[in-house]
């Protein structure tokens, strides 16, 4: 044996057993070598084996009990030595009592196959990145291949004939039983490996050689050449080096039931011509016997592998498809993508977003807008053409690869899938019972074939989209010097989404002061976002994003807990502000949106009249209905909607006496003109008379200067906001500045 201390080997080797192991099998080379090794029938050479048998049975033990993850072969190895001792010390004691015989090849034959099914598992096992519990089909299959060598065997030796065809059946089988589990055995050690990556590991051609090794050995006692037992000691020595070498560390790969499927296969075509050979001559029953028994358990192997094979092919597919509309899913595109780019292939990426698809979402629910987006998904299939592919990216987006014909140019195969599309979602859906037109904007990036990673491909072609849906084209190429920063703007996109639940939305509270008195009776609530690298972001930075990518839900809920939440606490401490919060145009078409600031002021324990809710009156306008309905519904929970930018947008005065409006908020562009500008004083003058007329309160926003509050003052303005008061301050300092106010006003009174 090699020296413990080498670095090939375990640390810790008991070298005093190693050596043992190696005398015990030279011993028995040389007697199983030597003219002598029939004295005493034998008896002496079985004795040698036997504590050959158990001083590897020992290390084995030792071996087991050491940590690592592929000790359950090591104590199948050991149980499985232990067991051939046992075979080994009957056989020597019925040789000691009736002389040498073939009695003696029946205990071990027995011993051999008991151990079968644990080394077999134990290799299987070993291969194989979970270790922790058998298939039993993997056994079922290892017993199957053993039934059908025996089968094969039998049929060629009654064939044949020969010395074993003529002695005794329960001298035979058992011995041709253990060849055969030898052989599959073998069989086994020489191919797994290879499957699963373990051939980059000495110890498992150190096993292959034991196993090579006992199967010769086996064959040549059985048929009574006792040389054999030499190559039965040096397939021990071989066990044992393997059990003592240090692991070489390889990544497992894990196994499909492919590989399984193809031993299946085998066992099953050799039991099968087994049977037809028998069935066309007269042969032995034992073949026929093992040939059936094999062919039926190679056969429910085979069909637990197609089982597992049917859930593995299901699983790959639904990590690869889109659930709703059984289109490619974000992986599957960019996997296409990424193959057409290492073939060179010039291509058309295009990513396309429905237009005003929340609106149907929410207006006619979710399964309506479900039944748009798979409507959808197959008007989109006719543009297609054939090697193309489309994939839905999430909500209402979509993908389309498209590769460029030879001969032609990508700007010639971008043209032809704009015209497709248009052509293709002209006519209108029908949804819920309603019929509906889709808009998209489509942005498209030409790729002539050169490498790029497929993800910048998606970006280039989301950037171009984002655009389409700002700007308001239905199509938009991407550009590099437009759209470059796109991938900043998604990360953006995506560090909000996490922002938005994350906490880092601040409020700044801007004062609204009282024009006849100075007392503050109000603030507006202005969001920030605390970003944690840019820092506070203002909303310009964001909003639109949200807006455009589906945020804005989350944003106002958020924005109004807090709001809310901060009034409260004002309300409780004997502050009675007022606080209004803005609402984006999605927000006015979620009709869930009244019953959740219900549920909010009843939580915080607000009256209702202490929110007010700005809408402006674009987003009023573009959707009158359906914004309409939720707007009622808030100013019947008792809130105060007020129009934002009052005068920027087309509303007339007439219009607004018809909605539950009770405040209206005059735009900067006026308050900022109002000294210089004789026609925007004229407008402002009688929007304030109008609006008191209809019972409207009138709040000035963007105030900078006293010149421009008193003249609003002699207007009758109701309220004035802007940085002439204060700019929108963070919750504790905007209370320092009340604090500071009061006292000035108690000492302009005193
Ligand atoms: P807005 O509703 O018109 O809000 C007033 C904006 O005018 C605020 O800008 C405020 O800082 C600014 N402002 C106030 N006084 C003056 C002044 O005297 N002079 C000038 N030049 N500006 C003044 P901010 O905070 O940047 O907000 C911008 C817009 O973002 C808001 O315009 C509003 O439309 C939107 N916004 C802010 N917070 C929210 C929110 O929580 N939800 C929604 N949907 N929109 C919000
Ligand atoms: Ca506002
Ligand atoms: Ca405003």
């Amino acid at each position: 044996m090699p020296a413990a201390r080498s670095p090939q080997l375990l640390a810790g080797v008991p070298r005093g057993l190693a050596c043992t192991v190696g005398v015990l099998a030279g011993a028995q080379v040389a007697l199983a070598l030597s003219p002598g090794r029939e004295l005493a029938g034998g008896v002496v050479l079985l004795a040698l084996a036997l504590a050959l048998q158990l001083a590897v049975a020992v290390l084995l033990v030792w071996r087991a009990r050491r940590a690592g993850d592929d000790r359950s072969l090591w104590q199948r190895l050991a149980i499985a030595t232990g067991l051939v001792s046992g075979g080994l010390a009957t056989a020597t004691a019925l040789t000691a009592g009736h002389g040498a015989g073939a009695a003696t090849t029946v205990p071990l034959a027995v011993a051999h196959l008991a151990a079968f099914p644990l080394v077999y598992g134990g290799m299987v096992l070993w291969n194989r990145d979970s270790t922790a519990v058998a298939d039993p089909s993997d056994t079922l299959l290892g017993v199957a291949a053993v039934l059908a060598v025996v089968a094969v065997t039998d049929t060629v030796l009654g064939h044949v004939g020969g010395g074993l065809a003529t002695a005794s059946w329960w001298q035979v089988q058992p011995a041709l039983a253990q060849t055969a589990a030898g052989l599959v055995l073998l069989g086994t050690a020489a191919t797994v490996p290879f499957i699963s990556g373990m051939s980059r590991d000495p110890r498992a051609w150190w096993l292959t050689a034991a196993l090579a090794a006992q199967v010769v050995a086996g064959t040549a006692v059985a048929t009574g050449h006792p040389q054999g037992w030499a190559a039965a000691a040096v397939g021990a020595c071989c066990l044992c080096v393997a059990a003592v070498r240090r692991p070489t560390p390889v990544p497992r790969t894990t196994t499909d039931p492919s590989t399984t499927t193809i031993g299946a296969f085998v066992v099953l075509i050799a039991s099968t011509v087994v049977l037809v050979v028998l069935a066309l001559c007269d042969a032995g029953a034992t073949a026929a016997w093992c040939g059936g028994i094999a062919a039926t358990g190679a056969g429910i192997r085979l069909l637990l592998n197609v089982r597992d094979l049917a859930q593995l092919t299901q699983s790959r597919r639904e990590a690869l498809t889109d659930d709703l509309t059984g289109l490619a899913n974000r992986r599957a595109v960019l996997r296409r993508v990424e193959e057409l780019c290492v073939q060179g292939t010039p291509l058309v990426v295009g990513v396309l977003d429905l237009d005003k698809f929340k609106e149907v979402n929410d207006g006619l629910g979710h399964s309506a807008g479900d039944d748009l987006l798979r409507l959808v998904a197959q008007r989109l299939q006719h543009v297609l053409a054939t090697g193309d592919s489309l994939g839905r990216l999430g909500g209402d987006e979509f993908a389309l690869i498209a590769q460029v014909a030879p001969g032609t140019s990508p700007a010639d195969r971008a043209a032809a899938l704009d015209r497709d599309l248009q052509h293709w979602m002209a006519a209108p859906f029908e949804v819920g019972g309603l019929t509906v037109h889709v808009a998209l904007s489509l942005g498209l990036t030409c790729h002539a074939g050169a490498p790029v990673p497929p993800a910048a491909l998606l970006r280039q072609a989301d950037a171009a989209m984002y655009d389409a849906k700002r700007s308001g084209s239905r199509v938009v190429h991407y550009e590099a010097d437009r759209h470059g920063d796109s991938s900043g703007r998604l990360a953006l996109v995506e560090e909000l989404r996490a922002g938005v639940l994350g906490g880092e939305l601040v409020l700044h509270h801007q004062p609204q002061v009282d024009v006849a008195t100075g007392r503050t009776v109000g603030v507006e609530a202005l969001v920030r976002w605390a970003h944690p690298t840019r820092g506070l972001l203002q909303p310009g930075e964001f909003l639109p994003l949200a807006e455009v990518h589906g945020l804005m839900g989350p944003l106002t809920n958020e924005v109004l807990a807090q709001a809310v939440a901060q009034a409260a606490t004002w309300h409780r401490a004997g502050r009675e502000l007022r606080v209004s919060v803005n609402l984006s145009a999605s927000n006015l078409l979620d009709t869930g949106l009244p019953q959740r600031v219900a549920d909010l002021l009843r939580a915080h324990a607000l009256p209702p009249s202490a929110l007010v809710l700005e809408v402006t009156e674009t987003v009023l306008l573009s959707d009158p209905e359906r914004s309409l309905a939720v707007v009622a519904a808030l100013a019947d929970l008792g809130t105060t909607v007020s129009i934002d930018d009052f005068g920027t947008g087309y509303a007339s005065l007439t219009y607004l006496h018809q909605l539950p409006v009770a405040e209206l908020k005059l735009d900067r562009s006026f308050t900022a003109d109002l000294l210089t500008d004789a026609r925007a004083a004229a407008i402002v003058a009688s929007t304030v008379r109008l609006a008191h007329q209809l019972g409207l309160r009138v709040v000035a926003e963007g105030v900078e200067d006293p010149a421009t509050l008193v003249h609003l003052r002699a207007l009758e303005c109701d309220e004035s906001q802007g940085f002439l008061h204060s700019p929108p301050l963070p919750a504790a300092e905007l209370e320092a500045w009340l604090a500071v106010r009061e006292r000035l006003r108690a000492g302009v009174r005193a």
